[in-house]
């Protein structure tokens, strides 16, 4: 077990952390050990996948991080389902890649979301219409309660709109791997804009809709490796339909999805809107010109420019129309 003292500003896609002490868990083994080791020492444990949606404070010294680096892929077929098991530390759009050259169904409107398989369980990721929880089977995890690797299926996860029982029970599971069940019968989920233009088309595969959802995004959202971002900072707001009401009251172009009893605001028109933040830099930090809901690390930003900028987007949207935005990264210090 080697432990390496990194700067943690290397290890997100934001860039933004100070120095901490980190782990490589490459399998179980790794993991149980760097657990024991934690406990004795009096460590907080933070699991890190890719990065990409985490930004850490400056003082880690209470931190362990353990970097996931579970590999390996299974694919298992039962008539006309599939089902892909994948260590924790893989890519989630290398399966997603990997899903759609066997022609398979199920998560190629989740392309190119950012990040590992690990972590998509705990946000519940999902788009255009699909989430991850309509598709996965189960979850192998470490419960570091009772010390023993075992198997959480999709129901004991409780799944919700970017949520689940990991972001509840923090710190107690640590994800090994996800299976997930996919089709060889054409399932195409084609509600949302702009994959309706493909509700026509004749031989539909997934590759298809892979093909528009990575172009959409690509011209949209920036690529973290020249502006470094952590993706959508916030999540899009559910609210009830009296303070849905009072949106519209102030704002009458205001965009309302209806979500059974709810409202769901898209969180990027409220920052364009309300918070007039769209493309505003302050410091080193920013809202993408393209899509306000990504924030910019413009260059040496700092967790203060980052927590300054985003309180006064929250401020601003709370004041006017009394919602509030909850975040989507985990912001750790
Ligand atoms: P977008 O397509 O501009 O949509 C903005 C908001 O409107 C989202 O809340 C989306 O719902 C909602 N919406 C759009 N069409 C809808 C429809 N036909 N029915 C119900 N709701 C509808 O969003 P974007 O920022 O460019 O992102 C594209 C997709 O990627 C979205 O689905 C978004 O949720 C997803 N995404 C997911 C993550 C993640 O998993 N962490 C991060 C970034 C973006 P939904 O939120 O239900 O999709």
């Amino acid at each position: 077990m080697e432990i390496q003292k990194v700067s943690l500003k290397d290890y997100t896609s934001l860039r933004i952390g100070g120095e901490a002490n980190m782990i490589t868990i490459a399998n179980e083994e790794n993991l149980s050990d760097a657990i024991k080791y934690a406990k004795e020492n009096g460590l907080k444990i933070y699991i890190l996948g890719d990065g990409t949606n985490t930004v850490f404070g400056d003082n880690l010294e209470k931190f362990l991080i353990l970097k996931i680096e579970i590999k390996n892929i299974t694919v298992e077929e039962k008539d006309n389902d599939v089902f892909i098991t994948a260590g924790a530390g893989e890519k989630w759009d290398d399966v997603v890649k990997l899903s759609v050259d066997k022609n398979l169904w199920g998560i190629e409107n989740m392309s190119l979301i950012p990040g590992t398989i690990g972590a998509s369980p705990v946000q519940n990721i999902g788009a255009y219409g699909v989430e991850l929880k309509d598709v996965l089977v189960s979850v192998r995890v470490y419960d570091t309660e009772k010390n023993i690797f075992s198997e959480l299926l999709n129901s004991d996860c409780y799944f919700g709109y970017r949520d689940s029982l990991f972001k509840h029970e923090t710190g107690r599971y640590i994800i090994v791997s996800v299976t997930i069940k996919l089709s060889k019968t054409p399932k195409p989920i084609l509600s949302y804009k702009p994959l309706d233009t493909l509700l026509n088309k004749e031989n539909l595969t997934p590759s298809d809709v892979r093909e528009l959802v990575v172009s959409v995004r690509a011209e949209k959202l920036p690529d973290y490796k020249t502006y470094p971002n952590a993706g959508s900072f916030f999540k899009n707001p559910i609210v009830s339909k009296i303070e849905a009401e009072i949106v519209k009251s102030k704002h009458k172009e205001a965009p309302l999805i209806e979500q059974g009893d709810n409202f769901k605001i898209p969180a990027a028109w409220l920052i364009e809107h309300v918070a007039n933040m769209k493309g505003v830099r302050f410091g080193g930090v920013g809202t993408w010109p393209n899509q306000p809901l990504v924030i910019i690390n413009y260059g040496n930003a700092t967790i203060d420019d980052l927590n300054f900028f985003t309180n006064e987007i929250k401020k601003r949207i709370r004041d006017d129309v009394g919602v509030e935005l909850i975040q989507e990264v985990n912001i750790i210090s």
